[in-house]
C-alpha cells in the first residue's frame, strides 16, 4: 500500500486544505480503489479495498459531509468518515457522524413496510407491500382534495431533510399541511431575530471575532457542533474571547474565558443592561445605527412632539433602559456588576467583530424568551456587527436553497390546526396544540404522515398526543415515515422505514460560517451499483430490505393521487427531460445542478465532468463568493431594472413597486435593506403593536414564568432546565447507535450541592420530581456544573417500548407498563430495564448499561408563549426524596391539571380577529409553507 502524500490540497472550491486537514484522508483521485489493511486482521498486513463515497450526515441539522467506504468485496458500507472537501465540515465530525454506520447495521431496524392488523397501539403489525401503501394513501388524499377538505391532509415532520422539496410537494397538492416540530425547538429565537431583520436565524463567523458571546451551549454541543464549534476555536487561536450564558457547566462553558450562569429567563435583563451601558460610554457603532435602524420611524411614531434627530433618538434609548443598571442586571441574574460591565466593554471594542448566538436554552425555556434574541441582535446592532467579517450575519445571507425545475402556486387555503386566530404572530405551525384542537372539535386528519417525528415522546403532554393517536374520528389514517422504532409509530396504521442518511437523497445548505454552500446526501449503495454498471430504478432496490426513500415515496404517490393529471398535480412530477413522463429523482437533482447553482456547471467542466457527476464524485460545493456575497448584502444596490415603476416615499426613503416595499434610500442610494416593512433593522417594531403587544414594541424585557422570585427552596421548588443537549445523542433517534448508547445512557437530575444537602439526597439516590400536572422518578447527581436553585435532566433518555422484542430499539429502551384510569390519570412503571439481547450483532448480548434513563415529558404541560407560540419548556418544580412506593422511571401525569394548564397559558394571548384587513397575520411574516397571499385574508370577510 503506497503512503497518503502529506501535501497540500486544493479544494474544488479553490480553498487550500492544509497537510493536516487532509493527512488521513485519501485524495479523491484515489476514492474509486482505496486499500487499507484490515484492523481486525493486525498484526497481519491483509490489504481491503474500498469505493469510497461522499454523502451527508442526518444525524443533526448541520449537515456536515461523510464519506462511506464501501467494502468491494461484500459491496456493504463498511465505515464513515468526514468529507475534507465539505465546506462546512472541513472533514470534522462529531461522534454522531460515525455512528450512522450502527444505524445502517441495527438489527432492530425496520426493513419493510408494516401495516396493523389489531387495535392502534396494540402491537399487531403485518408486513404489507408498498405497493398497498401508496394506493391506500393516495385514494384517502385524493378524495379529500377532490371533496375540498384540504385541511385534512397534513405532513408533521421532526427533521427535515431537503429545503424546499416538501414545500413544493405540498403546493402541488394546493393544501396548507405543513406542520413541524419547531415549536418545541427553535420558534421562540427564530421570532426575535425576525422582527428585527425579517431573517430567522443567527449566522455567526465566530473564526474571524475579536469577541463571542452564546446564550446557551445548545448550538455549539448539538446541532452544529462540529462546524461551528471548530469555528469558534479558530476564532479562540487568533485570540477572540468566549463568554457563555448558561446555568449549566455545558461543554461549551468549559471552553469559555467567561461562565456567565445566569438565572433562567434574566439573560434579557443582562443583555439590555449591556446594550445601556454601550450606549452611555459611546461604543456603539454610530454610522450604522443612524443609516440601518428604523429609528426614524419610532421617533415620528412614538416622539413626535421632540427633536426629530439621531442624537435625540440616542438620548431616548439612554432613558428608555434606564431602568437596566448593571445593579438590577445583577439582581435579576446573580451575575456581578463587574463581571456585566465588562462584558459590555469587551463587546462594544470588539466592535464589527462581535460574533453572537442564541438557540434553545434560555429562548426556548422562558415565557418572553423570544425577548433574549432580540435583546441579543441589539448588541449586534449596536456595534454594527451584522454581516459583517467577524459578525453575525442574518442565516440567509449564508445559505443557499437552488429553485428546482417546476414550482406550484401557494395554495388558496389557510389551515387554522396549523395557524389559529389565537396565534397570530406565531413564528411556526402551534404543533403542540393539536391534540387539543382535534379534541375541541376544530377539524380531523383525513391522512396524516409523521415524518422523523416522535411527538409521543418529545413533546409535552405526550398522553394527549396517544390518546389523538388512538382515535379514529380526529386520526383517520396514520402513517409513520421513519427510519427508526419511535413510541409514536406504535400508534401508527401504517410504519414506513426510510432511509438512514447514507441511504437517500436530499439537498442541504446550513449557515455554518460566512460562506455558502450546498451538500448532497446520497444513497451510497446506488451509486456504489450504478457504477459497477447495474442499473437501479428506486433507491429502496439497493437499500436493505425494502427501506425506501422519502424523495420517491412523494413522486410515486403524487402519480397516483393524480395518475391522468386532471388534478393539475401530476405536471409537478414529470420529468423536465422527457414531457409528460414520470420524473426520476436523478433528473430532479440533475436539472438542479445544471441550472440553478452559480458556479458550479463551471467547475464541473473543468474537470470534464456533468454538474450531477461532479456532486457524485464530492458530495459539496462552495458556492464562489464572486458569484455569491455574503457580507453586508443589505447594502446590495438596486439595479435599475429594479427601479423602473418604482416611487420613493420621500418621508421614509421607502422604494416602492406594485405595492411591495423593495428597497429603501439611504445616503441618496437605492439600497436593497433588510426583508422587513421598513427595509431597515426594526428596532422600533410597528407589527407588534398593530397586532396586539404595543408594550413590546422595542426590545424589553419579559419576566419569565419560572422567575426566582416564584421559588421558594424551604418548600422544596427549584427550577427544571429540561432542555439540555448531550453532545452524543440525537433528540429521539440515536436509540439505534449502540457506541452512542455505549457513551451516553443515563439522564440524571443534575442538583447543586448546597440544594442536594437541604433537600437530603447524594448522588445516585432517588428523587421524585413534581410538576404542575404529575411527577417522574429519577436518580440524582450531586454537581457544581449546575447553578444553586436549579435542577436540569437532559431530554435525550427514557426511551420504551411497550413489547418485550418489538418497538424502540432495544439498545435504548426500557420495558413498561402504561396505562390509564377513569378519571384520566395516567402511570408508566419500569417492567424491565435495558438488558443484553441475541441478535445477528454480537455487541447486543454485551450491554452494560441497566437504566436507560427516565421520560420526564409526559409530566410537562403545555406552555405555549402567547406571543412566539414557543413552547416554554422550564418549569418550577419540587424535587424530594423518593417515597417508598416510588421506582426508577416511575411517571404519573394528571390530564384534567394538563388541560387546565392549556386553557390558561391560551387565556394569555390576544386574538386579532377583527381586524379591518382582515388578515390573519402580518402579510410579511415569514411561514416555512407560505400560502398565498389571499390565504392570508379570511374569507368570510
Ligand atoms: S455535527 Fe451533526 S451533521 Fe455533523 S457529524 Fe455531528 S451529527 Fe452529523
Amino acid at each position: 500500500m503506497t503512503e497518503i502524500p502529506l501535501q497540500h490540497h486544493i479544494a474544488p472550491s479553490g480553498e487550500q486544505i492544509t497537510v493536516r486537514d487532509l493527512a488521513s484522508c485519501p485524495p479523491p483521485e484515489r476514492w474509486q480503489d482505496w486499500v487499507e489493511y484490515d484492523a481486525r486482521a493486525w498484526p497481519r498486513r491483509v490489504e481491503k479495498r474500498y469505493e469510497i463515497i461522499p454523502t451527508i450526515c442526518f444525524n443533526c441539522e448541520a449537515a456536515c459531509g461523510l464519506l462511506a467506504y464501501v467494502d468491494k468485496e461484500t459491496s456493504r458500507v463498511k465505515k464513515f468518515e468526514g468529507n475534507p472537501y465539505h465546506p462546512g465540515s472541513r472533514g470534522r465530525n462529531c461522534a454522531k457522524g460515525p455512528a450512522t454506520i450502527n444505524q445502517v447495521d441495527d438489527p432492530e431496524r425496520i426493513l419493510y413496510p408494516l401495516k396493523r392488523t389489531g387495535k392502534r397501539g396494540e402491537g399487531k403489525w403485518e408486513r404489507t407491500t408498498w405497493d398497498e401503501v401508496l394506493e391506500t394513501f393516495a385514494r384517502k388524499i385524493r378524495a379529500a382534495i377532490i371533496e375540498d377538505r384540504h385541511d385534512e391532509v397534513m405532513y408533521h415532520v421532526g427533521r427535515p431533510g431537503h429545503d424546499g422539496y416538501m414545500e413544493r410537494v405540498l403546493g402541488a397538492w394546493g393544501i396548507d399541511g405543513h406542520n413541524s416540530h419547531t415549536n418545541v425547538c427553535s420558534s421562540s429565537a427564530r421570532f426575535g431575530y425576525q422582527v428585527w431583520c425579517g431573517a430567522d436565524r443567527p449566522s455567526p463567523d465566530h473564526a474571524n471575532a475579536r469577541f463571542i458571546l452564546l446564550i446557551s451551549s445548545h448550538l455549539e454541543t448539538g446541532h452544529y457542533f462540529n462546524p461551528q464549534a471548530q469555528r469558534i476555536i479558530e476564532g479562540k487561536m487568533k485570540g477572540a474571547k468566549l463568554a457563555v450564558m448558561d446555568p449549566r457547566l455545558s461543554n461549551t462553558a468549559s471552553m469559555a474565558d467567561y461562565w456567565l450562569p445566569t438565572w433562567p429567563g434574566s439573560e434579557t435583563a443582562v443583555l439590555l443592561a449591556m446594550a445601556r451601558i454601550i450606549l452611555v460610554e459611546k461604543l456603539y457603532n454610530c454610522e450604522y445605527l443612524c443609516r440601518w435602524v428604523n429609528w426614524q420611524e419610532y421617533m415620528a411614531a412614538e416622539h413626535p412632539n421632540k427633536p426629530q434627530t439621531f442624537d435625540c433618538y440616542i438620548e431616548l434609548l439612554i432613558d428608555l433602559y434606564a431602568e437596566f443598571t448593571p445593579a438590577f442586571a445583577a439582581q435579576e441574574s446573580g451575575l456581578s456588576e463587574e463581571t456585566i460591565i465588562d462584558i459590555a466593554r469587551q463587546v462594544g471594542h470588539a466592535g464589527t467583530a462581535f460574533a453572537a448566538h442564541t438557540w434553545r436554552a434560555a429562548t426556548a425555556g422562558n415565557l418572553g424568551g423570544w425577548q433574549v434574541s432580540r435583546a441579543l441582535w441589539f448588541l449586534s446592532v449596536l456595534t454594527g456587527s451584522i454581516g459583517t467579517p467577524g459578525g453575525t450575519a442574518p442565516n440567509t445571507w449564508n445559505k443557499f436553497v437552488p429553485a428546482p425545475f417546476i414550482k406550484p402556486s401557494p395554495s388558496e387555503v389557510w389551515n387554522e390546526l396549523l395557524f389559529p386566530p389565537e396565534y397570530p404572530l406565531a413564528n411556526y405551525e402551534m404543533s403542540i396544540l393539536l391534540p387539543y384542537f382535534l379534541c375541541e372539535g376544530r377539524g380531523k386528519l383525513a391522512a396524516y404522515f409523521t415524518r422523523v417525528y416522535n411527538p409521543v415522546w418529545t413533546n409535552p403532554d405526550g398522553t394527549r398526543w396517544i390518546e389523538m393517536l388512538t382515535n379514529e374520528q380526529q386520526v383517520e389514517l396514520h402513517a409513520a415515515l421513519t427510519p427508526v422504532w419511535s413510541e409514536t409509530a406504535w400508534y401508527a396504521d401504517y410504519v414506513l422505514p426510510m432511509g438512514v442518511g447514507s441511504e437517500r437523497h436530499d439537498l442541504m445548505s446550513q449557515e455554518t460560517h460566512a460562506g455558502r454552500w450546498i451538500g448532497f446526501r446520497q444513497p451510497v449503495l446506488r451509486v456504489y451499483k450504478e457504477r459497477n454498471g447495474e442499473h437501479v430504478q428506486y433507491t429502496y432496490q439497493a437499500n436493505p430490505g425494502e427501506v425506501w426513500e422519502e424523495d420517491e415515496f412523494w413522486i410515486e404517490l403524487s402519480w397516483r393521487i393524480d395518475p391522468d393529471g386532471s388534478l393539475g398535480i401530476r405536471k409537478y412530477f414529470e420529468s423536465p427531460y422527457r414531457p409528460g413522463q414520470k420524473l426520476t429523482i436523478e433528473e430532479y437533482y440533475r436539472w438542479i445542478f445544471e441550472n440553478s447553482v452559480p458556479g458550479l456547471p463551471q467547475a464541473a467542466a473543468k474537470e470534464h465532468l456533468s454538474p450531477l457527476e461532479y456532486m457524485r464524485k464530492y458530495g459539496a460545493f462552495e458556492i464562489p463568493q464572486e458569484q455569491a456575497p455574503v457580507f453586508t448584502l443589505n447594502e446590495r444596490e438596486l439595479k435599475p431594472a429594479d427601479l423602473e415603476g418604482a416611487q420613493i416615499d420621500e418621508l421614509s426613503g421607502k422604494i416602492i413597486r406594485n405595492d411591495t416595499t423593495i428597497g429603501m434610500m439611504v445616503d441618496g442610494k437605492a439600497y436593497e435593506g433588510f426583508p422587513t416593512p421598513s427595509r431597515k433593522l426594526e428596532f422600533y417594531s410597528p407589527t407588534l403593536k398593530e397586532w396586539g403587544w404595543p408594550e413590546y414594541a422595542i426590545p424589553s424585557y419579559i419576566r419569565s414564568h419560572v422567575h426566582h422570585a416564584a421559588m421558594n427552596h424551604d418548600k422544596s421548588e427549584y427550577l427544571l432546565i429540561p432542555t439540555f443537549r448531550l453532545p452524543t445523542l440525537i433528540h429521539t433517534r440515536s436509540g439505534n447507535a449502540k457506541w452512542l448508547y455505549e457513551i451516553s445512557n443515563a439522564n440524571p437530575v443534575w442538583i447543586h450541592p448546597t440544594d442536594a444537602e437541604r433537600i437530603g439526597v447524594q448522588t445516585g439516590d432517588l428523587v421524585r420530581v413534581t410538576t404542575e400536572i404529575g411527577y417522574y422518578v429519577n436518580r440524582a447527581w450531586i454537581t457544581d456544573g449546575i447553578r444553586p436553585g436549579i435542577v436540569a435532566c437532559s431530554h435525550h433518555l427514557g426511551r420504551w417500548r411497550l413489547d418485550t422484542s418489538q418497538g424502540t430499539d432495544r439498545w435504548s429502551s426500557a420495558l413498561v407498563e402504561l396505562g390509564k384510569t377513569q378519571d384520566g390519570i395516567w402511570r408508566m412503571r419500569q417492567l424491565q430495564g435495558t438488558l443484553p439481547f441475541e441478535s445477528a450483532d454480537p455487541d447486543s448480548s454485551r450491554i452494560f448499561w441497566r437504566e436507560g434513563g427516565v421520560h420526564q415529558n409526559l409530566t410537562f404541560p403545555v406552555h405555549p408563549d402567547p406571543v412566539s407560540g414557543m413552547h416554554c419548556w422550564h418549569q418550577k418544580v419540587t424535587v424530594e426524596p423518593a417515597y417508598p412506593e416510588d421506582s426508577y422511571g416511575d411517571v404519573y401525569v394528571d390530564t384534567n391539571k394538563a388541560y387546565k394548564v392549556y386553557k390558561d397559558w391560551l387565556a394569555m394571548t390576544r386574538p386579532q380577529t377583527h381586524r379591518p384587513d382582515s388578515l390573519r397575520r402580518p402579510l410579511w411574516m415569514i411561514r416555512p409553507y407560505r400560502p398565498a397571499a389571499s390565504a392570508f385574508k379570511k374569507q368570510d370577510s
